[in-house]
């Protein structure tokens, strides 16, 4: 069988291409010696790939920021502020994906990528738009390729989901864009045919998501004005992250040459397959190994489910038909495991990056299973916990009287959401502790004299709820990755997140376990410097998760209620310390919500709100719950986040157009709510008077007064932990002024 690869990582075994790009935008090197980067990362991979002895290689997956914008800038969907900005064609390109402060222009949005932890650039099509082929980059790197010898096959983002994840001015819609970029990428064909190349991906992942009938007809329409022109070009639909249910009728009805299919996160393509069988006159791409997980395939498997599919679809193994694929662009999983030596060996050798997944297709391909794995079999696995288990007992409106009288809260209370400016004394103490230059005793007596500034410095400033600052956290995720049983961390395993950003996620290796407390002393010790509550600050189980490369051996909701019991207990550790408001963290909560309405709840949500409340369910009822999210755009599962029986939200709002008050409002929402008043995205102070007339529209909006605690909260939109010192002090004491003047009814 032959082996297809779609999209590989390109962000270099060292992090060369952020590193270079990062020293461009500093103005140290200039674009000839960060095109060379990029261009040797380019080429290094596509000969890995060839060693490897893939055989549909793909080019154009490599990109200096995003594959959505490169198509905008393919298609010539540059806005006009950008393209008439008298900027050089990288400097434009640079200035939609990250702002260019002496061109005075702000980046275009971003948004997640499907399912994924990787962020696109959203396109912005305006009546000026006028979308035909403008650009050269995937016929360059075509030619690059084969230079070296290697014949490759261009990936493209597709028209449909092009459209689809643009953003439209006024009242303009995707289907009156239809013409126009049917005809841009009927002239990408016809470029193809006349630069030799006879094969191209187009990736139309928007189709694995709800589609009206609407979105169908308009996908029918744009491929029947394409692929009338493709000439001899072989077209590859390519999808990934789910199946393509609503279409397939109509995908199989068009005339590609060849399609691919996920059935990892796509097991419902086996069914459709059953249904109706697979087209003789076309090519199937299987992505039958996970494009997004770190485990070795168990190869065993995996050979069932091919020969499955090769049933079902009629495409016999040897009748060159079938292709074997990774889920998705292996773009979401780290690059190699070579510069992993400082792994356990046990947990090494059941792993598998982009570099492995490779010699996995081609043995899954030879039908040989070298690469079989032995799954971590563990003895005492957790159960599912039963409803009474995660029911916090009383309800929130008892729980709120009991706690009302204890905290005496004036109206429109005052806190942050937990970190505070992570300095430059900071980042030294922790790479002093693990160079071994300072002892834990010594860190730990630098990380509480951090606690001590840091809360006598928000009592000065006058909130009300305080914080211990997380100073002895690098990130919310790793912290309690490594201090509980069950993670392992890579030297080098970074993924990319969006432009030069890169994570690098803990991997869930075992059954995770609480061994010892994690945040006690140090909440213990914020606490005893204030007569103020201050919050013990907890990260929930389904971001620990969500941010985590999970194990695939059990059941995510498993691995889910075994990180929820250890939160708990130390909830309940912080509780029997005489910590009175506890935050659990749910920053990524949204980020792994199915794409399909009707998986949301069956696939996720029953689990993920159970988990997170069997963390706080044990507390006492004077015990106030605080939770945080990382973004405003829950609108679509408002009843799902009430139904966290949180006592208090706090989320990001300072940047949305605060609709998503609206909805609460709409749905009733009973949770007591902190929306951001500034954003902290920006170092930009926000002056009391901006500050004062955010909270006055809240509380229109929410039909709360100002008068008494009435369940609006006062507070920025996230950690400030990037910002600067200076900027949020001054910040914080605006916010103050402003909670404190709205309260008296002053300067209406
Ligand atoms: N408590 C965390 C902090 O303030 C929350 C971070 C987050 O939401 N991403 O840093
Ligand atoms: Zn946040």
């Amino acid at each position: 069988m032959k082996t297809c690869v779609a999209g590989y990582p390109r962000i270099g075994h060292r992090r060369e291409l952020k590193k270079a790009e990062e020293s461009f935008f500093r103005g140290e090197i200039g674009e000839r010696e960060l095109l060379e980067t990029a261009r040797s990362i380019r080429c290094e991979n596509w000969k890995r790939l060839r060693e490897s002895d893939i055989d549909s290689i793909p080019s154009n997956d490599f990109s200096l920021y995003d594959n959505v914008l490169d198509a905008a800038c393919l298609i010539g969907a540059i806005p006009e502020r950008y393209a008439n900005a008298g900027l050089s064609p990288l400097r434009a390109y640079f200035a939609m994906a990250r702002g260019d402060a002496e061109a005075d222009l702000k980046a275009l949005p971003m948004r997640k990528w499907f399912t994924t932890n990787y962020h696109y650039i959203v396109p912005e099509l305006t009546e000026s738009s006028r979308l035909r082929l403008s650009g050269d980059k995937p016929f360059d790197e075509y030619r690059e390729a084969l230079e070296l010898g290697i014949r490759t096959r261009p990936f493209i983002v597709g028209p449909f989901t092009f459209l689809k994840l643009a953003s439209y001015a006024g009242n303009l819609t995707a289907r009156d864009f239809v013409g126009q970029i049917s005809a841009a990428y009927r002239s990408i064909l016809d470029r193809c045919a006349s630069e030799g190349i006879d094969a191209i991906d187009l990736g139309e992942s928007a189709l694995v998501t709800d589609l009206s009938h609407e979105d169908v007809t308009l996908f029918s329409k744009i491929y029947r004005e394409i692929l009338s022109a493709k000439g001899r070009v072989s077209v590859r639909l390519h999808t990934s992250f789910g199946d393509i249910r609503d279409c397939w009728t109509e995908v199989m009805a068009l005339p590609f040459d060849s399609v691919a299919l996920d059935f990892v996160e796509g097991p419902g393509n086996l069914d459709l397959l059953a249904r109706h069988g697979f087209p003789s006159n076309r090519e199937l791409v299987a992505g039958v190994i996970s494009g997004r997980n770190v485990w070795k395939t168990d190869v065993a498997r995996a050979a069932c489910l091919v020969s499955r599919i090769s049933a079902l679809s009629g495409c016999d193994p040897s009748s060159g038909r079938l292709s074997l694929g990774a889920s998705c662009s292996l773009l979401h999983v780290p690059l190699s495991l070579t510069h992993e030596a400082s792994l356990n060996p046990g947990v090494r050798s059941r792993l598998s990056f982009a570099e492995e997944k490779l010699s996995e297709l081609t043995s899954i391909a030879a039908a040989d299973d070298r690469a079989r794995v032995n799954a971590d079999t563990t003895a005492d696995r957790y159960a599912i916990p039963y409803p009474a288990e995660w029911t916090r007992v009383p309800s929130r409106a008892e729980r709120k009287r009991s706690q009302r009288p204890i905290f005496a809260f004036p109206a429109l209370p005052t806190t942050t959401i937990g970190s505070f400016p992570q300095t430059h004394e900071t980042r030294e103490t922790r790479a002093a502790l693990r160079r071994g230059e300072i002892s834990a005793t010594e860190y730990d007596a630098a990380i509480r004299r951090m606690i001590a500034d840091c809360v006598s410095l928000q009592e000065e400033i006058g909130l009300d709820v305080l914080v211990h600052g997380e100073y002895e956290r690098n990130d919310m995720v790793e912290f309690f990755g490594q201090n509980l049983e069950g993670f392992a961390f890579t030297a080098n395993g970074w993924v990319q997140s969006y432009g030069t950003r890169c994570v690098k996620p803990p991997i869930i290796v075992s059954d995770v376990r609480r061994a010892r407390p994690l945040t006690v002393d140090l909440a213990v010790y914020a606490q005893s410097l204030s007569p103020k509550p201050v919050k013990g600050m907890l990260t929930g189980p389904v971001t620990i998760l969500n941010w985590s490369f999970p194990r695939e051996d059990i059941p995510l909701a498993e691995s889910c209620f075994q990180i929820a019991r250890a939160i708990r207990e130390e909830a309940l550790d912080l509780e029997r310390n005489g910590i009175k408001i506890i935050q659990i963290d749910e920053a990524a909560l949204k980020e792994k919500l199915p794409l399909r309405e009707s998986d949301r709840g069956p696939r996720y949500l029953d689990w993920a709100i159970p988990a997170f409340r069997l963390c706080a369910s044990g507390l006492r009822p004077e015990t106030q719950v605080h939770t945080h999210m990382c973004y405003s755009e829950f609108a679509d599962i408002v009843s799902a986040i009430d139904a966290l029986d949180a006592d208090v939200i706090t989320f990001e709002a300072a940047r949305s157009n605060l609709s998503l008050l609206d909805a609460l409002a709409d749905a009733g929402f009973e949770t007591d709510v902190g929306p951001g008043v500034y954003d902290i995205h920006s170092p930009r102070v926000p002056s009391v008077d901006e500050i004062a007339s955010a909270i006055r529209v809240m509380l229109e909006k929410l039909g709360r007064n100002a008068t008494a605690y009435d369940g609006l909260w006062v507070n920025p939109d996230c950690g400030l932990k990037t910002r600067g010192v200076e900027e949020t002090v001054a910040s914080l004491r605006n916010l103050v002024a402003a909670a404190k003047s709205v309260r008296e009814g002053s300067g209406t």
